[in-house]
């Protein structure tokens, strides 16, 4: 996990309109550490692993990118529609800059679905950040195993 001062930085700049117009924490009032400590440990207790779930969900989105704005089932298992919002995005711990896209995953069987871009997968797997409790890009632990069956 980085350090809290890191977290710290990156929170000024997850409110409302300072990178994106919602913002990255929702209505969520925890401080980010805490979020993010929060997840780390829901992933443990699912056996989940941040490397593994950003590979699947960069898997799905490059399937879903051959559709071309259409959504595409993947392996029989999911709908994807992929949607390009043709900007850029800071990361806001200031370590990259991400496409501006929407991944929309759908489970055939149950019709649950996750809703993530690039920068949230860069979140996930690099600061393991999913975002505050409210957020339209928030991935729940629980909804990422259902989703993708890991
Ligand atoms: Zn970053």
């Amino acid at each position: 996990m980085k350090d809290t001062i890191q977290h710290k930085e990156a929170e000024a700049r997850m409110r409302t309109g300072a990178i994106t117009a919602q913002g990255f924490l929702g209505d969520d009032p925890r401080p980010v550490a805490e979020i993010v400590e929060a997840d780390e440990g829901e992933f443990r207790r699912l056996g989940l692993v941040f490397e593994i779930v950003a590979a699947e969900l960069e898997r799905l989105r490059d399937a879903g990118e051959g559709g071309l704005g259409e959504p595409v089932t993947v392996d029989g298992k999911w709908l994807v529609q992929t949607g390009d919002a043709r900007g850029r995005l800071p990361c806001p711990y200031g370590d990259g800059i991400h496409h501006k896209n929407s991944i929309w995953v759908r489970r055939v069987d149950s019709g649950e679905a996750l809703v993530y871009s690039d920068l949230s997968i860069h979140l996930l797997k690099e600061h393991h950040f999913l975002q505050g409790r409210g957020s339209g890009f928030r991935l729940e632990p629980h909804a990422i195993k259902r989703v993708l069956g890991l």
